[in-house]
């Protein structure tokens, strides 16, 4: 984390945030809509989607494509959106920034352009027991082709990463350590500066998956060093179809394309065709520029609430969460991780969690379900599938009253 001014954070109003968020007066069954499902994705401020429909409406035209205006604004809208992008997580040279679909397309980027030209058999990728298969399944593929071997490290019964354990597995056969930066499932936050920093003293690369984190906490990836830094749009208060890769630029410079075809060429022969320089050269066919501009603008207002403030209210609604979910009958937390960000996974004895959701729907309460994209993870907690209420800015105090009143009639439906 950063040291920001105090001074710099607005006084954090919860009202004030909602009244931004169009669909939070939208009723479900009748009732007032609760959404705890943020970390499966984010509502949107209307400051989003006006930026969306203004560059449609006035801007709109294929970026580094045309000499007229239009086009030119486009492009200039693009690229701030990655100057945006860049600033936000620390970054000055915005050439280390490339613009993906989602987070799944940036590690996937990764493993196949650097795994591609780095790895080769009996090369060994570590992650850890608590990922989402968008950091999984990208390695297993590449073992596949290439005979890579995955690791992975251990969590403990509350969900936290056995330290002693991962610094074993590092060997000098260690290319690469792909890690979560905070668990969808659980909310652990891993001790990521700490693993970088052993990781680079044994010489193996680092991909962080920011997926859950850049939403909650200010994370500066010059001050982590991390090699590689992805994460999701959509779970960012931005628009779906636009995730980021961040990379050090002496990487990208040295990875091949992964995907080919326009914008992402100097010149094109059937005999030879020359790359475009980074970021560019990652960025093939038409990108989704709108929802780009879309995400500068989600970053605009996470900057404008105060990265600070948000933290703070989502810990109070941790801490409050924690304590009203424990003094509710038979329900039992998963993942108790000293250090938490915004998720609270749980089950209640004897009750499957789908009967649980669909419960709690009719009282307008959006939670999610199942075994949240991280199959590994739930064997490992010794649970089928769980419930998982998940926290974005917007949400209160009531809301998790009305979750644990919800979590009640449940408990009085089955006994
Ligand atoms: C949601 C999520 C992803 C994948 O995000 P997509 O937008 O589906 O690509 C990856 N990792 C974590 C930790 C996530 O929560």
């Amino acid at each position: 984390m950063s040291a920001l001014p105090k001074q710099s954070a607005p006084a954090f109003d919860v009202e004030r945030v909602r009244a931004d968020f169009p669909i939070l007066s939208e009723k479900v069954h009748g009732k007032p809509l609760v959404f705890l499902d943020s970390g499966a994705s984010a509502q949107k401020p209307r400051q989003v989607i006006e930026a969306m429909t203004r560059m449609y409406e006035h801007t709109y035209a294929n970026v580094h494509r045309g000499i007229y205006q239009l086009s030119q604004l486009a492009t200039d809208e693009y690229e701030k959106a990655r100057e945006k992008v860049a600033h936000f997580i620390g970054v000055k040279d915005t050439r280390e920034v490339v613009f993906t679909r989602n987070a799944t397309e940036a590690v996937n980027l990764v493993a196949h352009s650097w795994g591609w030209k780095n790895l080769k058999a009996g090369d060994e990728v570590l992650i850890t027991h608590l990922e989402h298969h968008a950091n999984i399944v990208p390695w297993q593929i590449l073992g596949e082709r290439y005979g890579v071997k995955l690791k992975v490290a251990p969590i403990s019964d509350s969900g936290e990463l056995v330290w002693d354990e991962f610094v074993k597995l590092i060997g000098p056969k260690t290319k690469l350590i792909a890690a979560a930066h905070v668990s969808n499932t659980l909310g652990t936050i891993l001790p990521v500066a700490e693993m970088i920093r052993v990781a680079h003293e044994k010489g193996a690369k680092v991909l962080i998956d920011g997926s859950q984190a850049v939403q909650h906490m200010q994370v500066d990836v010059k001050a982590l060093n991390a090699d590689f830094y992805v994460f999701t749009g959509h779970k960012l208060y931005g628009p779906t179809g636009i995730g980021v890769l961040y990379a050090k630029a002496e990487i990208l410079e040295g990875m091949p394309p992964w995907q080919g075809g326009g914008d992402m060429i100097l010149s094109v022969s059937f005999e030879k065709t020359e790359y475009n320089d980074i970021p560019h050269r990652f960025e093939a066919g038409t990108p989704a520029f709108v929802e780009a501009v879309g995400l500068g603008a989600a970053i605009d207002y996470v900057n404008s609430v105060g990265l600070e403030a948000i933290a703070a209210h989502e810990a109070d609604l941790t801490a409050y969460a924690t304590e009203k979910l424990s003094a509710v009958n038979s329900l039992r937390l998963i993942g108790t991780a000293a250090h938490k960000a915004g998720v609270m996974s749980f089950v209640l004895e004897g009750i499957h969690p789908h009967d649980i959701g669909t419960i709690l729907d009719r009282e307008g309460i959006a939670v999610r379900v199942g075994q949240h994209c991280a199959h590994p993870l739930m064997e490992r907690m010794g649970v089928q599938a769980t419930v998982r209420a998940s926290f974005g800015m917007y949400n209160t105090r009531a809301e998790i009253d009305a979750l644990c009143a919800g979590l009640k009639r449940v408990r009085e439906i089955f006994g």
